[in-house]
Order: structure tokens, then C-alpha cells, then sequence
């Protein structure tokens, strides 16, 4: 009997380019993996983006992460509502300042979507419909900057003696995104009020009515001088 070649991604065993596609993108297109290829792709500092990606690894040192490391606790509870064992997914989602400051997040660009329970998930569907890629990349960053505002506030209620204000971490996550594109793109001309009272004029450099130019990162330190190191940049709020 002789041997013949099968494609064995077709029923008929023919090769053809379009399965050989499929099967390539199908790879590609596991969150897992593309979580993190947009992640460093994100619009925000570097710094921040560290801390998300920590976040989405499951790497922050929340109370129930210490305690599984053998760290002993006084408590277990989420230092921000005093309800629930703090998780990163609860401190991040599931609890309800987190959810308050992701509704001011939809509530500020005039969009409502299911808020999905996994970060990696959450993270994947933070998403505008009418914007580019490239748009949705600001976006993003704006995901990634209350990640860090909320890990922020966290350390200031347990550290600090602060206390938990939802507006006041959405507030500190618009604030973070604003200053990355004054500081990073060239026909960002918005005062940091219209940015945060204007939704016509954030919707504005998240859909295609206003071209983004972002400003190559060289040129940024040069123009700027603000860098300082590869993680942070002085004068960031
Ligand atoms: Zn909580």
C-alpha cells in the first residue's frame, strides 16, 4: 500500500492556506497569551503598567496572597470595604468601590458592558467599539491606571490611615492617563477639565474623529526630560 500525505485540519485531507490560518491565529488569540501582547502595547507609564501586570499574574501581595505564603495576618479582610477576604480579584472587581470606580470609567465615555469577573478577562473587554486598536490602547491605559489608583488607595488605607473614596481613585486614574498623553502624544491639546467634564472631547481622541500621533519614545525623553529611570518618571502624580 502507499503512503499519501493528509492535512489533517481539513475533513477531505487537502491543505489549504485558509485552514493553515485559522489554525495559526486560533494559537495567537488565546487570552492567556494575548492578555500580556497588549498589556506592554498599553498607553500608560511604565511603571503603572508594571503593577497591572503583576495584578493580572496574580503577583500582588493582597492579604490572601501573604497568607498562602505563610505570612500571618491579623485580618484577611479587604482593607477598603471590611466585607471580604481581600483577593486580587475582589480588590480589583468584585468589590463594591472597585465596582463604583468601574462605573464611573463607563459613565464617563457614555458606554455600559457586562464586567466580566476574571481580571485577565476584564482587562480583554475593556474595550470601545467605535475606536481603532490604537484608540483602544488609550483605553486600555486607562483600565491599567485604576488598577494601580486602587492598589494605591489600598496602601493608603492600610499604611496610612487613609480612607476608601471611589471618585477619588477614578479621579487619580484619569489624572494618570492625561498626564501620559500630554506627555507622550503630539495633537493632545486638551486641558486636563476638558479631559475629565468633557465627554465630547475625550470621545473625541477615543474614536477617529482626532488622529493620535503618539511622540517616539526617544524624542518624548528628549522633549521632556522627565524620564529618570526605566520605571518611573519624576513628577508623576
Ligand atoms: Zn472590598
Amino acid at each position: 500500500m502507499e503512503d499519501i500525505q493528509v492535512w489533517g485540519k481539513e475533513d477531505s485531507g487537502m491543505f489549504s492556506v485558509s485552514a493553515a490560518y485559522e489554525c495559526l491565529t486560533k494559537h495567537s488569540a488565546d487570552p492567556q497569551s494575548e492578555v500580556y501582547n497588549i498589556l506592554w502595547k498599553t498607553k500608560a507609564f511604565p511603571n503603572v503598567l508594571m503593577t497591572a501586570w503583576r495584578a493580572l499574574r496574580g503577583r500582588m501581595p493582597t492579604r490572601q496572597c501573604l497568607s498562602r505564603r505563610g505570612v500571618s495576618m491579623n485580618s484577611m479582610l479587604c482593607p477598603m470595604c471590611q466585607l471580604e477576604e481581600e483577593s486580587s480579584q475582589h480588590i480589583f472587581l468584585l468589590c463594591k468601590y472597585a465596582q463604583r470606580v468601574w462605573s464611573e470609567c463607563f459613565k464617563w465615555v457614555g458606554t455600559s458592558t457586562v464586567q466580566h469577573n476574571d481580571l485577565k478577562m476584564h482587562f480583554l473587554n475593556f474595550y470601545l467599539f467605535q475606536a481603532t486598536n490604537k484608540q483602544n490602547l488609550i483605553w486600555k491605559g486607562v483600565w491599567v491606571n485604576v488598577i494601580r489608583c486602587i492598589w494605591d488607595q489600598r496602601n493608603l488605607i492600610v499604611f496610612q490611615q487613609g480612607v476608601v473614596d471611589a471618585d477619588e481613585i477614578f479621579q487619580k486614574a484619569q489624572l494618570k492617563s492625561w498626564l501620559w498623553l500630554k506627555h507622550r502624544t503630539h495633537s493632545f491639546n486638551y486641558s486636563f477639565s476638558d479631559w475629565v467634564l468633557n465627554q465630547s472631547s475625550v470621545l473625541e481622541v477615543l474614536s477617529n474623529k482626532q488622529a493620535v500621533v503618539f511622540i517616539p519614545w526617544m524624542m518624548q525623553r528628549q522633549k521632556y526630560g522627565l524620564m529618570h529611570s526605566n520605571l518611573g518618571f519624576v513628577g508623576e502624580v
